[in-house]
């Protein structure tokens, strides 16, 4: 299967009983003018305008589906506006297998997955709109403007283009179903247009030249409940609430009889027992090792970044090692870290190092010198402390135990882990609803036909390095375009 950008010019609305079947395109239409009105009642409903959402809802309607796009934020795609630090790493290079296995044991159901909706898959539908992309190290792709609200862009523009009826502030509360099918969905009633406060007629604004997601106007009259033959629920994990996804897809997707693995904070920054030193706090290390031990042996380890935070330590070379470290809390284990400053040096290098420095700084005052030829400036005058050192010495009069601590400072600074920062701060859920419950080919349901799932409400999670996002994106695009299949074939029955 292709990407949905291969599709382009595909439009619904009138003459909508002929749709393309499934991986065939209808022949180009040219550019549709903007926002046809959508006299007749969405056949899928998509919960959640997300990564996931927003691909499932442009997959649908570029299948020929009447879609209707549910948001309970007032716009779109508030997480992918902060993602990747406002750069959005969308995917990753990294072959198949590698890519599945950044997932750990939940990646299984991707397979069938990315069959369908990969990373080139992914590249195309955004280069085809015109958004450049650059693959950075370790394969992270990237839009070039390094901007994620060019990302959010091009999905509102897809949204637009494909017809898709988009309404935000408006919060789905449950999907309704009858004999085992979906029905509809019922709104939250402090839903403002609900409650009668909008004017009539949704449409989706179009992308505008700033570069943020637009808002988009809440215009048809909303009732409590929507009908629809089809649903696709996409509203994300539990964290960073503030973005609109808190957890509401576990409530619904659990009545209506889905197990749901207990959500819990994955790539978090961890808390450690040791109070850190304020200067600490305004440091990035860079090129450093961390180790993650349990009981004192060695449970992973990687390479990169980090900095401190107010009770603990955060960054890429840390947040990976978080997963881990909570399940060994969670078992009661002793858990610590190891951090190596200076990794790319062995023992006896980096000792002799320090000896060439001792001798070259025959002054007093050399411990502050030599610590500047190493460390970063914020960092040392805790480092001093630490290596309990009398300051005014001379390079010279170091003893060989000294060296021996300063050694064991720069490669071995070792912190007990007491915790994990909460769910809401972490960059991914993990947990949710449990994988072998959807058909791996459509994501739809195993309890209720006309459901689909999508993105990270899904017991998915994987590491940093755009993995999480291709998830969304591939898993929104399979639901979307199965979702739309499903009420192309119930249309044809009826
Ligand atoms: C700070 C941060 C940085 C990140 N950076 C990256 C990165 O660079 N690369 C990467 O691969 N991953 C990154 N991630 C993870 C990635 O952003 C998510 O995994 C991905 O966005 C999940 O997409 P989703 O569509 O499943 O969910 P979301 O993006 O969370 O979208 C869910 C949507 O559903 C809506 N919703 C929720 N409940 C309801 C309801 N009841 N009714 C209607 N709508 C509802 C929400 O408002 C939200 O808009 C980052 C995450 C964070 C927090």
């Amino acid at each position: 299967m292709t990407a949905g950008g291969r599709r382009r010019g595909v439009r619904r609305g009138a003459g909508h009983g002929r749709r393309p079947g499934p991986g065939r395109s209808r022949p180009a239409e040219g550019r549709p003018s903007q926002r046809m009105p959508q006299p007749d009642p969405a056949e899928v409903l998509v919960v959640g305008g997300g990564a996931a959402g927003s691909l499932a809802a442009i997959a649908a309607a570029e299948a020929g589906a009447r879609v209707l796009l549910l948001e309970k934020m007032p716009r779109l795609g508030s997480k992918l506006l902060m993602s990747g630090k406002g750069r959005c790493n969308l995917t990753n290079r990294a072959p198949l297998d590698e890519f599945i296995a950044a997932f750990g044991e939940t990646g299984s159901l991707l397979r069938n997955v990315f069959h369908r909706f990969f990373v080139d898959d992914l590249c195309r539908f955004f280069e085809a709109q015109d958004l450049s992309l650059k693959t950075e190290r370790g394969g992270r792709v990237f839009p070039e403007s390094g901007e994620a609200a060019a990302v959010v862009d091009v999905l509102m523009r897809e949204l637009d283009r494909c017809g898709v009826m988009v309404r935000p502030a408006s919060a789905v509360e449950a999907v309704l179903i009858q004999g085992g099918a979906v029905r509809g969905v019922a709104l939250l009633r402090r839903d403002p247009v609900a409650r009668g406060q909008g004017a009539p007629g949704a449409r989706a604004a179009p992308a505008g030249a700033g570069g943020r997601a637009q808002e988009v106007q809440p215009t048809i009259p909303a009732p409590p409940t929507i009908p629809a033959r089809a649903v696709v629920l996409a509203t994300g994990g539990a964290s960073y609430p503030q973005t609109g996804s808190s957890g509401d897809g576990y409530r619904i997707a659990e009545a209506l009889g889905h197990r749901i693995i207990p959500p819990r904070p994955a790539l978090v920054p961890l808390v450690l027992a040791e109070p850190i030193p304020r200067e600490w706090r305004q440091v990035t290390l860079r090129h450093v090792r961390v180790t993650l031990l349990a009981d004192g042996g060695t449970l992973d380890e990687r390479f990169g970044e980090a900095f401190f935070v107010r009770d603990g330590i955060a960054g890429p070379a840390v947040l990976p090692l978080s997963r881990r470290a909570g399940a060994a809390l969670e078992a009661g284990r002793r858990v610590e870290i190891i951090l190596n400053l200076k990794p790319a040096l062995s023992a006896e290098k980096l000792d002799a190092r320090l000896q060439r420095e001792f001798a070259a700084h025959g002054q007093p005052g050399s411990p502050w010198a030599i610590l500047k030829q190493l460390l970063p400036l914020k960092l040392i005058a805790a480092m001093l402390v630490q290596w309990g050192i009398d300051p005014q010495m001379r390079g010279s009069e170091i003893s060989r135990e000294q060296r021996r601590r300063l050694r064991e400072l720069l490669q071995s600074l070792r912190f007990q882990v007491r915790g994990l920062r909460p769910l809401a701060e972490a960059i991914i859920t993990a947990g949710g609803v449990a994988t072998n419950e959807v058909d791996p080919r459509t994501l739809a349901s195993r309890h209720v036909a006309g459901l689909f799932l999508a993105g990270e409400l899904l017991d998915i999670d994987a590491e940093t390095g755009g993995y999480n996002l291709q998830a969304a994106f591939s898993t929104g695009w399979v639901a979307g375009r199965a979702a739309a299949e499903h009420v192309t074939a119930r249309g044809s029955q009826t």
